[in-house]
């Protein structure tokens, strides 16, 4: 008979790199979470700069609200946020991050450097480094304008099994911009900067109206995309739907130019899938996937985002309200698509 191994609390470093197994999974994801908290912290522009896919640098420079010295080793702690207090704050919360384990999983496997300036004066400024996750970070003064640059170098240098997995820097810089693609086309009003080995591969001015939006997407999606557009914007019983939904004629063989937000967040959901795929049902042919861009806006209260730790999931309050509202605005805007269709012709 073996006697049971004693149990014992993990120490913290391992406790965060198990749990950057969740939510750290390649430099996309790092480039996700950090460019995350540059929106949460309301800010104007953003700045992603990557060297060799990521695998090497990624770096995330921000003009948001900073963070303040005495918050700075906080911010790397696991289960540290300044976006919650409460059950209450989380059943209602619109940031995109809430959980606080970004910078300690992303630490724990990288060289992180966080230098960040939450005052006016541009001389202003504190530094912490962390090494695979000192547990004590120190801060020094850096000056920085206001705001924050994260720099994460060499990720996953400390865990050998999961750097094995990172694929060629061609690969790896395609996840990436399919990350930076998604957060630009979640904030026109950010300007946003991607450069990869010191190229810039896209610069994006914030913009407000409806025709500098397009030309957002067209730099983002290609010119292709928002030609064979419709644009359509409906609102119903505390629900907006508004966006760009493809013509069935540009209809692709792969599912690979989705986007649809909710509040902001990109989601994959398979409620929304579902109205999507029904609402074209019969103008499309077999075995193509529409083209979309599209938001959906409802009170935070109603949709629960606290499903995964990557956050792409949610989950509707009512779920049939949504699917139906969703269903019944794109078969009305696809109307014109579908000539024979008598229902809607009396619309
Ligand atoms: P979460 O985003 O879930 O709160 P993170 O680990 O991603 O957790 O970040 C921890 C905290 O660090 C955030 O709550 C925020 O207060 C601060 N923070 C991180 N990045 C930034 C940033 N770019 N600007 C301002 N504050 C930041
Ligand atoms: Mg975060």
């Amino acid at each position: 008979m073996t006697e049971p191994r004693r149990i014992h609390i993990l120490n913290p470093r391992l406790a965060n790199q198990i749990a950057a197994g969740e939510v750290v999974e390649r430099p996309a994801s790092v480039v996700k979470e950090l460019i995350e908290n540059a929106i949460d912290a309301g800010s104007g522009r953003i700045e992603v700069e990557l060297e060799s896919g990521g695998a090497k640098l990624i770096r995330v420079r921000d003009d948001g609200s900073g963070i303040a010295e005495d918050d700075l080793p906080l911010a790397l702690s696991r289960h540290a946020t300044s976006k919650i207090d409460s059950l209450e704050d989380l059943e209602g919360v619109a940031s995109l991050g809430f959980r606080g384990e970004a910078l300690a999983s992303i630490s724990s496997v990288s060289r992180l450097e966080l230098v960040s300036n939450a005052a006016e004066d541009p001389q202003a400024g504190w530094r912490v480094v962390a090494e695979g996750r000192e547990m004590q970070p120190r801060v020094t003064p850096a000056p920085h304008p206001r705001g924050t640059s994260v720099g994460v170098r060499d990720l996953f240098f400390n865990t050998p099994a999961r750097r094995k997995f990172l694929r060629t820097e061609k690969t790896e810089f395609g996840h990436v911009e399919e990350a930076f693609r998604r957060l630009a086309l979640s904030r026109y009003d950010i300007g946003w900067t991607l450069r990869h080995n010191h190229k810039t591969v896209h610069q994006l001015r914030p913009v407000s109206d409806a025709a500098a939006r397009e030309r957002r997407i067209a730099a983002l999606l290609g010119s292709k995309f928002i030609d064979n557009a419709l644009h359509l914007d409906l609102e119903s019983g505390g629900l907006r739907l508004w966006g760009w939904v493809g013509l069935p004629t540009h209809a692709r063989a792969q599912a690979d130019q989705q986007y649809f937000f909710v509040n902001g967040r990109v989601v994959r959901d398979r409620l929304v899938a579902h109205a999507i795929r029904q609402a074209y049902r019969d103008v499309l042919f077999h075995g193509r996937h529409p083209v979309f861009v599209l938001y959906l806006e409802l009170d935070p209260s109603v949709v629960d985002v606290n499903v995964h730790p990557t956050k792409h999931e949610v989950r509707f309050r009512d779920g049939r309200l949504v699917h139906d509202f969703l269903f019944s605005s794109l078969h009305r805007a696809l109307g014109e698509a579908r000539p024979n269709d008598t229902a809607d012709a009396t619309d």
